[in-house]
């Protein structure tokens, strides 16, 4: 995810912006994983910005000169691409605060927390794995068509 140029270091009032997660859903747990390192969206704490380029200077996030930071979009159709991708994913809005920096589709952010999320009713398990995104303490909504019933084959 790319937030375009026009590079603006920013402060001042959180924005909220588009995002899309990868979800862990097992037996122990579900959570918001970001989709580009992995990093996990705590529930009830804000996720922060940490760069995970080892070879650059030690620096914090988001660098201006780096990729890091937390990406959030200005809208969600520029990034849909990275909800076909994966059959792990879900999309919402997400308030950012702190250092941020601005580009033409998005911004890169120090913190972020979840507004609300939405399950594509094709993911497996969508109703449970809305269920368990509860522990966020944010609205969680299935969205879209149910997925098609699997094909039974008769022998
Ligand atoms: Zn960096």
């Amino acid at each position: 995810m790319r937030i375009g140029r026009s590079v603006v270091r920013l402060t001042g009032e959180p924005v909220v912006g588009w995002k899309i997660w990868r979800v862990e859903h097992d037996e122990a747990r579900t959570r918001l994983r970001s989709v580009l390192y992995g990093s996990l969206w705590p529930p009830g704490r804000p996720a922060i910005a940490d760069c995970k380029k080892l070879l650059r200077k030690r620096h914090e996030a988001p660098d201006p000169l780096c990729e890091c930071g937390i990406h959030v979009a200005k809208s969600l159709r520029e990034w849909g691409h990275y909800l076909a991708v994966g059959d792990d994913r879900v999309f919402g809005r997400a308030l950012i605060w702190g250092e941020r920096l601005e580009g033409e589709l998005g911004w890169r952010a120090a913190a972020a927390y979840p507004v609300e999320v939405q399950v594509p009713a094709t993911l497996e398990d969508a109703g449970s794995v809305a269920a368990e995104l509860m522990v966020y303490g944010v609205p969680v909504e299935v969205v879209g068509a149910p997925a098609p019933a699997k094909e039974v084959v008769v022998a």
